[in-house]
């Protein structure tokens, strides 16, 4: 068969499939073409242009958030927690199920709230070294990036309104930022899940005002953990204004629901922000390829210094540079669905794209 990825699940690059269950609640198991195979972590298809696909992880649709988090994320947010830059991504389909794994729900949380809580149990298990955590949330759109938090903040700059333009800038101890971004400190899971909560309202607005934006946009949650040795008998006494002095470690932790990948629709406008769209899950697709493939004998991708990556071709693989290359890790959840039932598509056009996904 095709091996999609190195199975072995220690690599920088991990590579995950998650099938979503049939909502029509149909079960439509016997005539599937599809094969899903968990304990294997096999996908095959049945149909013409078959094949066998191995990933790192593969979940059926019986298999629930916290399942999923943990194989796909949980070692990744502790390594964030130690020191290197961790990225998830949900990549598939509009409909299949990426924002349901990435927030899920108040009975079933998704990797974020997942990742908040085990954050915040590392530093509590952890009281040798003290913490600054600060929080982002952005949205690329058109190639374009819009800042979620300053329009939940209403500074004017409402969803509708022009917010100053956002530009990625580069410096040598900074790496590449968007700036101006709003970065709010945060020193509870609860204040943290707020912000964000906050951030999905203003892009949930965003997303009325303009038709199917959300589908067609990347939202990007980063949280930044700084940590440094506590010194005894210092002046550690929990205040955390500033950035801390001396032997810090600084780390970023991506959580990226990413824009749809269907092919978009004929219209002028439409393509216009379609190939942004797939330019930019393209160069995607190129820098991730090539981080997994090239390991020098440590097994740290061989293009760390990014000289040969096209991170330069998209804002999305610009903004993550840094958090894609060197010591970081990458774990890429695909969402598909296999059954077409409920779906706009017609059973070949959706065949198609979960072959592409
Ligand atoms: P996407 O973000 O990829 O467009 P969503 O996460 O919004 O897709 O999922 C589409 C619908 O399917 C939502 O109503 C969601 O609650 C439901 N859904 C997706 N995945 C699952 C799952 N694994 N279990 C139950 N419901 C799911
Ligand atoms: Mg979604």
């Amino acid at each position: 068969g095709k091996r999609a990825s190195k199975a072995d699940g220690k690599g920088n690059v991990i590579v995950s499939v998650r099938v979503r269950p049939d909502l029509s609640g149909n079960d439509t198991r016997g005539d599937s073409e599809w094969l899903i195979d968990g304990k294997k972590s096999l996908i095959a298809y049945r149909g013409k242009e078959g094949g066998d696909y191995y990933y790192d992880n593969v979940f059926a649709a019986h298999d629930d958030n916290s399942k999923v988090y943990d194989h796909i994320a949980k070692r990744l947010v502790r390594r964030v927690m130690e020191g290197y830059h961790g990225t998830v991504f949900a990549y598939g389909m509009t409909g299949t199920g990426k924002t349901f794994s990435m927030q899920g729900t108040a009975s079933s949380p998704g990797v974020i709230p997942l990742a908040i809580t085990d954050i915040f149990s590392y530093i509590r298990e952890t009281p040798s070294r003290e913490f600054l955590l600060r929080v982002s949330y952005l949205e690329i759109y058109n190639e374009k990036i819009h800042d979620l938090l300053s329009m939940a903040a209403g500074n004017g700059a409402g969803p509708n309104q022009q917010q100053e333009e956002i530009k990625l800038r580069e410096d040598s101890k900074r790496g590449v930022y968007a700036s101006p971004l709003k970065e709010e400190i945060v020193q509870s899971p609860t204040q943290l899940l707020r912000v964000i909560a906050r951030g999905d309202q203003a892009r949930r607005t965003a997303s009325t005002q303009f038709n199917a934006r959300s589908s067609r946009s990347h939202a990007v949650v980063q949280i930044v953990v700084e940590s440094r040795e506590r010194v005894p008998g210092g002046s550690g006494d929990g205040k955390r204004s500033g950035l801390l002095p001396g032997g810090v470690r600084v780390s970023t932790l991506s959580l990226i629901d990413l824009a749809g990948s269907e092919k978009a629709a004929e219209s002028k406008e439409r393509r216009q922000e379609g190939s942004h769209i797939n330019k930019s899950l393209l160069t995607l697709g190129t820098v991730i390829a090539k981080l997994s493939e090239h390991k020098d004998k440590d097994g740290k991708p061989a293009d760390k210094d990014g000289k040969h990556l096209p991170y330069r071709d998209s804002k999305l693989t610009r903004l993550l540079q840094g958090a894609l290359s060197g010591n970081s890790l990458v774990s890429i959840l695909c969402t598909i669905s296999v059954s077409s039932a409920g779906s706009a598509a017609t059973s070949s056009t959706h065949t198609n794209e979960t072959l592409n996904t």
